[in-house]
């Protein structure tokens, strides 16, 4: 699976759109967008840009009419199919909130497919705000050049995570007491990379985590990593090693 490098940058603004996207077809922004192309970027009528719906590639867009709290943008041609990205998820006990927006911006950067947050008995964060995750994931897509946006799920208790991984997908699991190298063990195919809370996981979550299917403890190196970094150091050494990356 050959890299798409997004770089250089064009020059174009690049927009997520919720309505589908074709040739010809004539888009409704809502009033925030609107407000952020026309008075922020300063684009007006005839300005081109490149629009995403997560799902059809990237196309150009042109303004074809715009208000005050509206704006209709006319497409034109595709630019980009929608890329293939690694099928690898990332599941993650949730940490304080600066923390957890700044994890989930870097790992769409980064390519994860699916980001799950699982709930541990040591997770100190009772709520995670779905929306704000998957309006930190949109504006990391649309800076990054990706077309399909991570898919982001509801967050789980370790034990039903536990309960519904398969054989079919390996459970990489950031063991910080100690495990295989990530060259020795990260391998093309489905997977997901799990990783623990900020007081780490107690031996009754460890020794269930290591039971479960095509589980695999893997090692990120001798020093004890904040959480969010442990995510994204699992997640960039498993694209170098079997991601787009190679
Ligand atoms: N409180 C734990 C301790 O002192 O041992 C540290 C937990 S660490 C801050 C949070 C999570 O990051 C861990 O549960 C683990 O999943 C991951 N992690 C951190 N450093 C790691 C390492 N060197 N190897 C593997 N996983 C690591």
């Amino acid at each position: 699976m050959p890299a798409t490098p997004a770089w250089p940058p064009k020059s174009l603004s690049r927009l997520f759109v919720r309505q589908s996207l074709s040739d010809g077809a004539s888009v409704e922004l809502d009033a925030g967008q609107a407000n952020y192309l026309g008075n922020v970027l300063r684009l007006g009528v005839g300005a081109e840009l490149l629009a995403f719906d997560g799902a059809s590639g990237e196309w150009v867009a042109r303004i074809a009419d715009a208000g005050k709290k509206r704006m209709t943008l006319q497409v034109e041609r595709r630019t980009r199919e929608p890329e293939t990205i690694p099928d690898v998820w990332l599941a993650f006990a949730p940490v304080k909130r600066a923390q957890t927006d700044w994890l989930v911006e870097k790992a769409t950067e980064l390519g994860a497919a699916r980001l799950i947050p699982v709930m541990t008995q040591r997770t100190n964060t009772e709520r995670v705000k779905l929306e704000r995750l998957e309006a930190i994931a949109i504006e990391a897509a649309e800076q990054c050049g990706r077309t399909l946006l991570p898919a982001i799920d509801e967050p789980v208790r370790l034990d039903q995570f536990l309960r519904a991984s398969d054989t079919a997908r390996t459970l990489y699991f950031a063991d910080e007491g100690g495990g295989a190298a990530p060259a020795q063990s990260f391998a093309p195919g489905p997977a997901v990379i799990l990783v623990g809370p900020e007081g780490g996981f107690t031996d009754e979550e460890r020794d269930a985590i290591r039971a479960a299917p095509a589980s695999t403890a893997i090692s990120l190196g001798p020093r004890i990593l904040r959480a969010e970094t442990a995510a994204l150091a699992a997640l960039a050494a498993y694209m170098a090693l079997a991601g787009d990356w190679r």
